[in-house]
């Protein structure tokens, strides 16, 4: 065909490509579920675009996924009579990965020593669509967009380039065909186009598919009658919230998850709960192990997805979960609401709003739960999420209390261990009222600054805090148990009891007076960089140091708002 074009792979998609090529994940079963998902995705999309555009002239009556094989030709589809992509779609979303992270995470994966950490790191990624490349090498994918007259076949080796044709006569959709490597490859412990690994495979990992999975099934005639063949759906289609929690188990809750959050490892805790009454609704979320590579960016959140009586509705459905909750995955089923609802509109909803509440609620207590009752897993918690769970002490203040109760933090108290704010108050030592932190860059920055001589002389225990969200939340915050949140690093800060005050400041009158030439001559030669030069309290060794006024920003957020352009 010579409208054919040939196109290279993104570098990323390349370097990612080498890797599944080269089979660094040893469970090669999953791309099937990968080519699943894909299909569901794309029919759950159709549905929705066909109940919003009525001018789109597309039958969603029979939406569904076949697998089709050819056992002597080795070839595997998966075909979808979803949304399809154009071209151009083909183009941007098979030919790059716009994943932010990706770059670190081949870094990462470079400097990864041993194959298991490689596939961990994978793991963490989800290679979605690429995964077809451990068990082909050969793909083709022939795909039209629904409402679009022409289609496009799409076809690559996974080495460095991939061909784009446009064609005439495409169903609406997609098929992705599978030339498998050969059966004798060493590494290949599959057959995949036989029909017992394919119904295996599909039980395992995408039962709960919510369009049905066909495929045709030969069967031997009684009697020496003729081979007939047979199509039949091959999951059980049954949403897995709607079950009862009791008949769940837990390996259909994490590939579940898997589908939700095109995580490749297991979630850390499910949550499956239900609400009854005026407003009906089913949810079904997660907790991750670990947190994703753009946490922190503002583009990169995948949340709760919401559906209205089994019907997908939206991705990412942030009037269900708040920002600083936003790794939370899985799905909530709301019973009465509209089809057409619109993400404005839920904002508004008191409905969704109460739903929304009652969530947040079970996700920190299930936290807390974790707590007590499995620390080890807790701190993976707080080592993956901590971070943003954090700025919810900024946005959440009605759970406030409960945020504080799962906060941890690293202190002078212990080396290794985190300690949380009621460790701290328990530790606390006689005629200390107030609770101390310092903030800085790193733990050794801050251990090293001068504004820490004094506690430590005083055996008192300072929190020291690392993440840029702490400064803000520990001004928001204010007090914990009736205590004050103090940074050793403001004002002036009293350690000293009634009398030994008293003397301190007699004492300190008389230095007063005696270097009162010093400070004057200091603050005339400092006056562009400092407000005032006094004799210290707080300092046991260094000569010097550089304190705030109570009312000023502490140093780090100084730098942070700096760095922000401030
Ligand atoms: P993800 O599913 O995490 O987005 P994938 O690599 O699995 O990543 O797929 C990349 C993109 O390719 C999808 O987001 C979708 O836009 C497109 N795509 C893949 N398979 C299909 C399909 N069967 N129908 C329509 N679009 C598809
Ligand atoms: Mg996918």
């Amino acid at each position: 065909n010579d409208r054919t074009e040939t196109l290279e792979f993104q570098a990323e998609a390349r370097q990612l490509l080498q890797l599944m090529v080269h089979s660094i994940y040893s469970n090669k079963d999953v791309f099937l579920r990968e080519l699943i998902s894909n299909a569901s995705d794309a029919l759950d999309k159709l549905r929705l675009t066909a109940m919003l555009d009525k001018e789109l002239a597309v039958d969603t009556d029979d939406l569904h996924i076949a697998i089709e094989v050819d056992r002597d030709a080795r070839t595997l589809t998966v075909r979808d009579n979803g949304i399809g992509m154009t071209r151009d779609e083909v183009v941007s979303v098979i030919g790059t990965i716009a994943k932010s992270g990706t770059a670190e995470l081949l870094r990462q994966l470079r400097e990864a020593k041993d194959a298991g950490t490689s596939q961990e790191l994978i793991g963490q990624f989800g290679v979605g669509f690429y995964a077809a490349f451990m068990v082909a090498d050969q793909v083709e994918l022939i795909t039209r967009r629904a409402g679009e007259d022409g289609g496009t076949r799409w076809e690559s080796d996974g080495a460095g380039t991939y061909t784009v044709t446009p064609i005439e006569d495409a169903p609406q959709g997609t098929a992705v065909t599978l030339h498998l490597k050969p059966a004798d490859a060493e590494d290949n412990l599959h057959d995949y186009t036989a029909e017992w690994t394919i119904r295996e495979i599909v039980k395992r990992y995408s039962d709960f598919i919510a369009h049905p999975i066909r495929m045709a099934v030969e069967r031997p005639g009684s009697d020496g009658a003729e081979a007939t063949t047979e199509t039949v759906t091959i999951n059980s289609m049954k949403a897995l919230w709607a079950r009862p929690r009791g008949e769940v188990e837990p390996a259909e809750y994490h590939e579940f998850y898997k589908h939700v959050s095109h995580d490749w490892s297991d979630p850390l805790e499910t949550i499956h709960m239900r609400g009854e009454g005026t407003f009906e609704y089913e949810a079904l979320l997660f907790i991750p192990s670990h947190a994703p590579l753009d946490l922190f960016s503002p583009q990169g959140r995948r949340g709760v997805q919401l559906y209205v009586k089994r019907v997908f509705i939206m991705d990412d459905c942030d009037a269900l979960m708040p920002n600083y909750l936003r790794f939370v995955k899985g799905v909530v089923d709301a019973h009465d609401l509209s089809l057409n609802i619109s993400r404005e509109i839920l904002q508004q909803d008191r409905q969704i709003r109460a739903v929304r509440r009652r969530l947040v609620k079970k996700v920190l207590a299930t936290v807390k739960e974790l707590k007590t009752a499995q620390p080890e897993r807790y701190r993976t918690f707080w080592t993956e999420f901590g971070a943003a769970v954090k700025e919810g002490l900024i946005d959440d203040s009605d759970n406030q209390d409960v945020l504080l109760e799962i906060l941890s933090v690293v202190s002078t108290h212990d080396e290794a261990e985190l300690t949380d704010l009621a460790g701290y108050v328990g530790r606390m030592k006689d005629g200390q009222s107030d609770i101390y932190y310092a903030t800085g860059e790193n733990r050794a920055t801050i251990e090293n600054s001068p504004h820490m001589e004094a506690f430590r002389a005083k055996g008192y225990e300072v929190l020291l805090l690392t993440d840029p969200v702490d400064e803000v939340w520990v001004e928001r915050v204010g007090s914990y148990d009736g205590r004050a949140l103090r940074s050793v690093a403001k004002g002036q800060v009293d350690l000293d009891t009634e009398e030994e005050r008293k003397e301190a400041e007699s004492e300190r009158e008389r230095q007063r007076a005696e270097y009162a030439d010093l400070l004057g001559w200091m603050g005339g030669v400092l006056a562009d960089s400092v407000k005032e030069v006094r004799l210290s309290s707080r300092l046991t060794t260094s000569p010097a140091c550089v304190v705030g006024d109570a009312q000023d920003i502490t140093p780090t957020l100084e730098k942070m708002y700096r760095a922000m352009g401030h």
